[in-house]
């Protein structure tokens, strides 16, 4: 038995991985869990928590997220902390918005490695969580990509998001923004061609954005701009359609494929009849789809603006028979943190609280407001009500979608996403008894996705590498702490020895 004194040690309760719940304490030194064990209650240590009756998991990673907009690493971090969330992943790249209210937001007309670097330094300073990022890159790009894509490998942010369309928030403006941002396909089949050579992954938005574009403009033209157009003019099978073309590009070329925030029934059996072919494909849904369709849209309008649109309750349905067959992988929160301000004009205003007027929903044109939602910070406790609690996933399942498949798929398990002795300390102590009502969230943003809705089961704690960022509700977490999460093409679950994502 080993005498020395260890920092943390956690007792009672049950341990959740993607094999099994077992009866466990876990021991911590160093920012590392360091022993299991069904009882280790004579161990010494500095601190010891009583886990009786809790879960302990490993932290949750979202894996998609944009803190550029209305939240940014600071409040967004602190968000993802609050929900149980202990690694987050950004989206840096060449182009994000060239809006002049969206100010210096990350990558503008810079070099991308270059962003990379500016960001983790930043990230350092700010974020309460531990952190990754992926490289975003557009036509900016185009002749840079052989040199551009092994510098992004070796920085350790080896997948690559790329855009089929682009929802025209910010219509063309001098140097034509929205055509940096969709890529045609044969720049798509380049950058996945320099992946697939250099251990990377594409990301991919999918959605066809020529019948959009045309849609969009069909309505617009007829004056249909209320609420309801928006899910007209983005309907299931241009998704479908466009994980479809992105998965045989991906097939031709090698790459791995990860399309981004699926949301329609029509693309599960696309996913399904690419996985048989041996692509390495890995779908991701967000909380969104799995809970919400477009009554919402139809009940309080720009406020429930995403893309692709919230949809029908088959939807929903087969999102959850997809997070639960493995036909989708994860689910990640593609936050973007608005201001009701900002997603209406693009003001920069900050916060504006319920006090302030609404406005006429008959002004609003609904093809000019920014899709994006806060999904975040009650991300997990809304599919631990929705999903385990009404047996839909088991809560193994569960730990595979917020954590292991993540953590396999970008290439930072067992470090992250894992309690096995080694793996870096992020736990969540969850208390699957306790009741909360959705207030809002702890950030900037004031357009709570989830708002009122009914929870039972919550984090309660959540460390990062052993130290306790949020105690009981409390924030006690402190900045400068985080760390980058450096990522392993060969660790990847599409490396030739890599761990397999389920
Ligand atoms: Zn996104």
């Amino acid at each position: 038995m080993t005498t020395e004194r260890a920092d943390v040690l956690i007792t009672g309760g049950l341990l959740v991985s993607g094999d099994g719940i077992t009866r466990s304490d876990l021991l911590i030194n160093d920012g590392k869990v360091t022993e299991l064990g069904p009882d280790l209650s004579g161990r010494e240590a500095r601190r010891s928590i009583d886990a009786s009756g809790r879960y302990v998991l490993p932290g949750g990673i979202d894996s998609h997220s944009h803190p550029i907009f209305g939240d940014k690493m600071d409040t967004y971090s602190m968000c993802a902390a609050y929900g149980g969330i202990t690694t987050v992943a950004a989206f840096i790249g060449s182009e994000t918005h060239r809006h002049e209210h969206f100010g210096n937001t990350w990558g503008i007309r810079k070099y991308n490695p270059d962003i990379v670097k500016g960001f983790i330094e930043f990230a350092e300073q700010t974020s309460y969580t531990d952190f990754t990022c992926h490289g975003l890159v557009t036509m900016r790009d185009k002749d840079d990509l052989h040199k551009v894509i092994p510098e992004l490998v070796k920085l350790g942010a080896c997948s690559f998001k790329l855009f089929m369309t682009w929802n025209p928030f910010v219509l063309p403006t001098e140097d034509n923004y929205s055509n940096l941002m969709a890529l045609p396909d044969d720049m798509v089949m380049m950058v996945m061609h320099h992946a697939a050579h250099n251990g990377g992954m594409v990301m991919i938005h999918a959605e066809n954005g020529t019948c959009k574009a045309y849609l969009e403009d069909q309505y617009r033209g007829q004056g249909h701009t209320s609420p309801e157009y928006h899910l007209k003019a983005a309907p299931s099978i241009i998704e479908a359609e466009a994980v479809n073309r992105a998965a045989t590009m991906a097939l031709i070329t090698g790459s791995p494929l990860y399309p981004v925030h699926l949301s329609s029934q029509e693309v599960v059996p696309v996913l399904d009849r690419y996985k048989d072919k041996g692509l390495h494909l890995y779908g991701e849904t967000c909380p969104h789809y799995l809970t919400l369709t477009n009554d919402m849209m139809l009940r309080h309008g720009y406020k429930y603006k995403v893309a692709p649109p919230l949809r029908e309750s088959h939807d929903v349905e087969a999102m959850w028979g997809g997070v639960a067959s493995g036909s989708l992988n994860t689910i990640a929160s593609d936050f973007t943190g608005y201001t009701k301000n900002l997603k209406i004009t693009g003001s920069r205003e900050g916060k504006v609280h319920g006090n302030a007027p609404e406005p006429d929903p008959s002004e609003i044109d609904i093809f000019n407001v920014a899709a994006g939602l806060s999904t975040l910070e009650f991300m997990m406790p809304v599919v631990w009500t929705h999903g385990v609690n009404t047996g839909r996933i088991t809560l193994p399942r569960f730990v595979q979608l917020f954590c292991e498949n993540p953590a396999k798929i970008f290439g930072i398990w067992p470090k992250k996403g894992s309690l096995q002795p080694g793996s870096d300390a992020d736990v969540v102590l969850w208390d699957p008894a306790r009741m909360q009502t959705v207030g809002e969230e702890h950030g900037i943003s004031d357009l709570n996705t989830f708002q009122d809705m009914e929870l039972v089961g919550v984090p309660v704690m959540t460390m990062v590498r052993g130290e306790v960022i949020i105690d009981d509700g409390k924030l006690v977490g402190k900045q400068g702490r985080a760390k980058f999460a450096p990522r392993d093409p060969n660790a990847t679950a599409y490396a030739p020895h890599g761990p397999t994502a389920h």
